[in-house]
């Protein structure tokens, strides 16, 4: 990876293709693959990620919202597009950028198929959605015949799969609980398929459903966070690897003297001497207030630097005491080695959301 000059985030595309194989890898040669590249490809960049999964043979994609799949499309991804958060006033860009709503309850489903209608089309492919018990987003088990009965009455859509999503597939500690979803989903898709009279495509995985539920897997699954290259375990998270590194420099080394203070507030009292450096990032890159005053660390020449005092909006300051190091040197946050995941779990939170919090401002690069 070549060496940081401001903060910035290292995309790494072969652990992309490496993590996107190995999940292949898990699946029967028909299933069919999503990659879910919401939330900007979960941090990363969606339209670099869809691009390169979309060359090596990606099936589907998935984003959160509509203004998200428009991106994609106007960067030229020509694959399908499942939206998973589909709002009413998005309907018509919708279908103007053929993308493919999820369709979770009885206003979503009424108001896209009179859209659709109104727009003239046939067979608009929509995908239907059953909450078995993550009691988010999705119709009832019971809903079945209600669905069914809106879709025969009109030509405008047509479902091309029927999906649920897991509460806990990464917890082998409810496992009977998963295995009460996927049981309903099976129930549910019985039902379906039986009152409509053709067969949607069905898919209920995410990753850590993909790794621990091969039996789950039917037709498609929708993967997340293994492709950026975590799999909610130690034991999987071997087989993957991060894609992304975030990396800063040294902007500033001050000396602290015993009874001074660091940062805002005054939240760090120096009870002797101190050496600190100041970085180029702040809550306002991702980095939380949560992990001040000591939860969170960056690493310099190899060696862990603990935040000091409060995060800034745009700066941090560590401690570097102990560190060999001087201005201008290459700071890590997190990389393949000292992971998101590990960083993530200092200030109690996930890989998820440390990765997705690293805002638009930080220049991403493509490795
Ligand atoms: C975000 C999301 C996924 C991806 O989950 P990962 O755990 O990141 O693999 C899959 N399905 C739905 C419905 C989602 O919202």
């Amino acid at each position: 990876m070549p060496k940081a000059e401001e903060t910035v985030l290292q995309i790494d595309l072969k652990a992309l293709k490496h993590n996107y194989t190995h999940l292949r890898s898990k699946l029967k040669d028909n299933t069919k693959f999503m990659a879910v590249v919401k939330a900007f490809g979960y941090g990363s960049d969606a339209v670099e990620i869809a691009k390169y999964l979309q060359d090596l043979n990606t099936d589907y994609f998935a984003v959160a919202y509509a203004s998200e799949g428009v991106e994609l499309r106007k960067a030229g991804i020509t694959a399908p597009i499942l939206v998973l958060h589909p709002i009413p006033s998005n309907f018509k860009t919708i279908i103007e950028n053929c993308l493919e709503p999820n369709l979770y309850n009885a206003k979503v489903l009424n108001e896209f198929i009179e859209m659709a209608s109104a727009e003239n089309q046939k067979d608009y492919p929509v995908h239907v959605k059953f909450n078995t018990g993550l009691n988010r987003l999705g119709f009832w088990e019971n809903d079945v015949d209600y669905v069914v009965s809106k879709l025969k009455a009109t030509n405008a859509v047509k479902v091309v799969s029927l999906f649920s999503h897991l509460a806990a597939s990464e917890d082998l500690n409810e496992k009977e609980f998963t295995d009460s979803q996927i049981k309903s989903f099976k129930t549910i898709a019985e039902n379906f398929i039986n009152a409509i009279g053709y067969k949607p495509m069905l898919h209920i995985c995410n990753t850590s459903g993909i790794l621990n539920y091969p039996e789950a897997h039917f037709n498609m699954v929708r993967s997340g966070i293994g492709l950026y290259g975590f799999g909610n375990s130690d034991k999987e998270n071997k087989h993957l690897k991060p894609i992304a590194v975030l990396k800063t420099i040294i902007s500033q080394i001050h000396k602290i003297e015993k009874g001074e203070s660091v940062g805002y507030n005054r939240a760090f009292i120096s009870d002797g001497f101190y050496k600190t450096a100041t970085l180029p990032i702040g809550h306002a890159d991702g980095i939380g207030r949560q992990y001040g005053n000591g939860k969170g660390y960056v690493i310099i020449n190899g060696k862990e630097a603990p935040i000091i005092g409060n995060v800034c909006m745009d700066m941090i300051m560590v401690n570097i005491t102990d560190i060999d190091c001087k201005e201008g040197d290459e700071v890590i946050i997190f990389n393949d080695n000292t992971t998101a995941e590990a960083l993530a779990s200092k200030a109690n939170t996930i890989s998820y959301e440390l990765i997705t919090s690293v805002s638009q401002r930080v220049k991403r690069e493509f490795i």
